[in-house]
C-alpha cells in the first residue's frame, strides 16, 4: 500500500531506442528509487545499467544553470540571463541571414530529445525563423535503415514488433550486437520458447556471436557479396516465395539476372567464409517457417549502405518472411527517438513523413498548421556532412547545436574545432557546457534532461511511449520546449505557434499531420491513453478497435506495401570498392562500435554514473588480435599507438580472439576513436561510414 506521500511518475528511457519504460518512486516529493515497469510490453521488468542510472546524470552537480555568453572571440564564457541570451541569439542570427541569405545558418539536433521538441524546433527553424538547412545526429546512425525503407516499402516504416524476437525460428543478426548495445531486446530474444537458431553475421566475436548458434565470421564489408550470393542460392534451388514475390513484389528478373554472378565460390573468396557454410545459412533460411532479419550499425554506417539493408530486405521479401509473426527485415534503432525524428523533425521530410519538394505535401501541411505555405522551404536540407562542409566554404556562418557533441562524435573529426572557428556564432543547447562541442559555443543554452520534461518518444517497433518529468531542472535551465517558445517570441514568429502552448498541445498537432499517413497515430486520444495502454504502436488511425492498442503489432500483414502499386522494390547494385583498403603503410583494419553495456556514445551522461564508470576501462583501448600482437611485439595491457592517415592516439593494447588478425577495434565512445576514421559516406543516405579504416600499430 503506498502512503499518501508517495508518489509513481512513468517515464521512458532516453538513452537506447528499445524504449523501456520506468517507475520513478517518490516519497515526499523526494526521488527514492527508479525501477523498471513490470507490466511495460517492451521490458517486461527489466532494465539494463544505464535505464537504473537514468536520473544520475541530470542530478550531477555540473549541470550547467544558466546562460552562457562569450562576449568577444577568446574570451570566456560568462553566466547572462535568459533575456540576454535570447537578444543574442536573434540579433546575431538574424543579422547573418539579413547579410547572407536564408542558407546561412543550420541547425544540427539529436535523437535524443521528444519528438515534440523535435517537432518544435524543426517549424521554428525552417517555417518561422526561415532557415533551409536542418539535419539531426540521427544522420549518424539511422538515416541508411530510412532510406532503405523508403525506397524499398514506400515509406519508412520498419515492420517489426518485440514479439517477433520470440516468435522466429531463425535469428539472422548482420552487424548487430544486441547483446551490448540493445540488452533487452536480447532479453526478448532468450525468451524465445522455439529453441531458435541464431545466426550473428560479424567480423569480430561480439558478445552476441558468442552467445549465438552460429557465427559467420566475414570480411569486413564483404556483407553485401554474401546477401547477394544467399539470394542467388535461394533462387537457384527454387527456395524462394513465388507467389509472394509475384503478388507482393517487383524488380525479381532484374534482381534474379543481378545476383546471378554471385556463385558460391566467388563469395566464399570475398567474405572468407567457407561455401558450406554460406550454403548451409540458404538451407536454414530455406527451411525455417519463421525467419527474421536484424541489422543494427554494422550496416548502417558503411560506404554502401543503403543497398546492403536493402540486400536484407530483399532476402525477406523473395522468401516470403514478411508479414508473418517471427519474420521481417528489421532495422533496429539506435537513440532512444530516432524513430520521432525520422517522423516529426522536419529536416530531411517535411513533419509527417511529407515531402519538401512536393506541391500538394506543402499545402496539405501548411493547411493543417494554419501557416503560409510560402514560409515552407521549396528544397530539402543539406545532410550533415554537406552543412559542415557548408561551415567550412563560408556559406553557413551561424549554427545552433542541440543536445549532440560532434566535436567529439563525428567521423575523422580532428579539423571540427577549426571548422567551428570560421562560424560568426555558434550556439550549443545542452546539459553540460563542458562538452567538446560547447566548450566552442558563443552561446550556450542550459536545456532540460528527458526525467524533467514531458513528451514522446518512439522506439523500433514504432511503439509510442510517454516522457514525464520527475525532477525540477536545475538553477535556470528550461525544458527544450520553453526554450523554442521563447525563441518563438523573442524572434517574432510567436503568433505562429499560438497553438504550441504544450509537449501535449503538440502532440495533437502530429496526430493531424499523420491522418491518412502510414504513421497515422489520430486513434491515440491523448497521453493518458499512451499511459494507460503501456504505449501504442504506430499506425493507429481513429476507428482502431481499442484492443488493438495493446497487441503486438506488426506491418505488411496483408502483403501490400506502401508504394503507389502496393509493391515493394527491389534494389541491388554492383559492389562498391572499399573507400580505404589496408595497405602495405597502414595493414589493419580499425572497426569500431558500442564499447560496453554501461556506456552511451560520448559518454556525456554515462561518464557522470560512477556505477556505470566502473564498468568500462577509463582510457582508450584497442582489441587486437593475439597473433598480430605477437608479430608486433605488443603484450597485453600495452601502450600502443594506432595511427590513420587522419592522426595518431595512443591507446592501451587489449588481446583478443574477438578480433580476427589483420583487424583491430576501438569503441566509438572514447574521443580518440573519430580521430583515425575515413570520412566516407553512403552515396544515398549520407550516413557516415564508421566501420572501416587503414590504420597501424606500433607498442609505443
Ligand atoms: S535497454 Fe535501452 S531503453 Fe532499456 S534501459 Fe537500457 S538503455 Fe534504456
Amino acid at each position: 500500500m503506498t502512503s499518501m506521500a508517495e508518489e509513481v511518475i512513468r517515464t521512458t528511457c532516453s538513452y537506447c531506442s528499445t524504449g523501456c519504460n520506468l517507475e520513478a518512486h517518490l516519497q515526499d516529493g523526494k526521488l527514492a528509487s527508479l525501477r523498471p515497469a513490470a507490466d511495460y510490453p517492451v521490458n517486461l521488468g527489466k532494465s539494463c545499467p544505464k535505464g537504473f542510472h537514468l536520473l544520475t546524470p541530470f542530478q550531477s552537480p555540473d549541470r550547467a544553470l544558466t546562460p552562457l555568453l562569450r562576449r568577444e572571440r577568446g574570451g570566456p564564457l560568462q553566466p547572462v540571463e535568459w533575456d540576454v541570451a535570447l537578444d543574442a541569439f536573434v540579433s546575431r542570427f538574424q543579422g547573418i541571414l539579413r547579410r547572407h541569405g536564408p542558407e546561412s545558418v543550420a541547425f544540427l539536433s539529436s535523437g535524443q530529445i521528444p519528438t515534440e521538441e523535435m517537432a518544435f524546433l524543426g517549424a521554428l527553424a525552417k517555417f518561422g525563423m526561415g532557415l533551409v538547412h536542418c539535419d539531426g545526429n540521427t544522420r549518424q546512425c539511422m538515416a541508411t535503415a530510412a532510406v532503405a525503407y523508403k525506397q524499398a516499402f514506400g515509406f519508412d516504416a520498419p515492420p517489426l514488433s518485440y514479439k517477433d524476437f520470440e516468435e522466429s525460428d531463425l535469428l539472422v543478426f548482420v552487424g548487430a550486437n544486441p547483446v551490448i548495445a540493445h540488452p533487452i531486446m536480447w532479453n526478448r530474444v532468450k525468451m524465445n520458447p522455439h529453441n531458435p537458431t541464431i545466426v550473428v553475421i560479424d567480423p569480430r566475436r561480439t558478445k552476441t556471436a558468442e552467445a549465438a548458434s552460429i557465427h559467420l565470421a566475414l570480411n569486413p564489408k564483404s556483407d553485401l557479396t554474401l546477401l547477394y550470393a544467399l539470394a542467388n542460392i535461394l533462387i537457384q534451388e527454387g527456395w524462394i516465395d513465388r507467389g509472394f514475390i509475384e503478388r507482393s513484389t517487383e524488380g525479381f528478373e532484374e534482381f534474379r539476372t543481378h545476383v546471378s554472378s554471385f556463385g558460391l565460390e566467388m563469395a566464399a573468396a570475398e567474405t572468407g567464409l567457407q561455401s558450406s557454410a554460406i550454403l548451409d545459412l540458404a538451407r536454414r533460411i530455406h527451411e525455417s517457417k519463421a525467419a527474421s532479419f536484424w541489422w543494427t550499425m554494422g550496416v548502417n554506417q558503411s560506404h554502401q549502405a543503403v543497398r546492403t539493408a536493402q540486400g536484407i530486405i530483399n532476402l525477406a521479401l523473395i522468401t516470403g518472411h514478411i508479414g508473418r509473426p517471427g519474420t521481417g527485415a528489421n532495422s533496429i534503432t539506435g537513440q532512444a527517438n530516432a524513430m520521432g525524428s525520422r517522423m516529426y523533425s522536419n529536416t530531411t521530410s517535411l513533419m509527417g513523413g511529407y515531402d519538401f519538394l512536393n506541391e500538394s505535401h506543402r499545402l496539405h501541411v501548411a493547411g493543417i498548421l494554419g501557416i503560409d505555405p510560402e514560409t515552407i522551404p521549396r528544397q530539402n536540407s543539406w545532410p550533415y556532412h554537406r552543412i559542415l562542409q557548408g561551415v567550412k566554404e563560408g556559406v553557413i556562418k551561424g549554427l545552433w547545436i542541440l543536445a549532440t557533441n560532434p566535436v567529439h562524435s563525428w567521423i575523422d573529426k580532428s579539423s571540427m574545432p577549426e571548422v567551428f572557428g570560421r562560424l560568426e556564432f555558434l550556439v550549443v543547447q545542452d546539459l553540460y557546457a563542458s562538452t567538446d562541442t560547447a566548450q566552442l559555443a558563443d552561446l550556450f543554452l542550459p536545456g532540460a534532461g528527458s526525467g524533467e520534461k514531458n513528451g514522446t518518444f518512439i522506439n523500433s517497433e514504432r511503439r509510442i511511449g510517454i516522457v514525464q518529468k520527475i525532477l525540477d531542472p536545475p538553477g535556470q535551465a528550461l525544458p527544450d520546449f520553453e526554450i523554442f517558445r521563447r525563441i518563438a517570441q523573442a524572434w517574432g514568429c510567436g503568433p505562429m505557434f499560438r497553438e504550441w502552448t504544450s509537449p501535449e498541445a503538440v502532440f495533437q498537432i502530429l496526430k493531424r499531420l499523420s491522418a491518412g499517413q502510414p504513421c497515422d497515430i489520430t486513434g491515440i486520444r491523448d497521453y493518458s491513453m499512451l499511459l494507460e495502454k503501456g504505449g501504442i504502436q504506430w499506425p493507429f488511425p481513429a476507428g482502431s478497435d481499442p484492443r488493438e492498442a495493446t497487441a503486438a503489432r506488426r506491418l505488411f500483414t496483408s502483403g501490400r506495401f506502401f508504394t503507389a502499386n502496393g509493391k515493394a522494390r527491389l534494389h541491388y547494385e554492383d559492389i562498391a570498392p572499399l573507400p580505404e583498403a589496408p595497405d602495405a603503410q597502414f595493414p589493419l583494419i580499425l572497426l569500431t562500435g558500442r564499447g560496453s553495456v554501461a556506456q552511451w556514445h560520448t559518454q556525456t551522461r554515462t561518464n557522470r554514473v560512477k556505477m556505470l564508470r566502473n564498468l568500462y576501462p577509463a582510457q582508450a583501448y584497442v582489441q587486437v588480435n593475439p597473433r598480430d600482437a605477437a608479430s608486433l611485439g605488443i603484450g597485453d595491457g600495452d601502450p600502443v599507438k594506432v595511427s590513420s592517415r587522419r592522426g595518431e592516439i595512443e591507446a592501451q593494447a587489449t588481446l583478443t580472439e574477438e578480433v580476427s588478425p589483420g583487424q583491430v577495434f576501438m569503441a566509438m565512445h572514447y574521443f580518440e576513436t573519430n580521430l583515425l576514421t575515413f570520412p566516407a559516406f553512403d552515396p544515398y543516405s549520407a550516413e557516415p561510414s564508421y566501420k572501416l579504416a587503414a590504420v597501424k600499430l606500433a607498442r609505443k
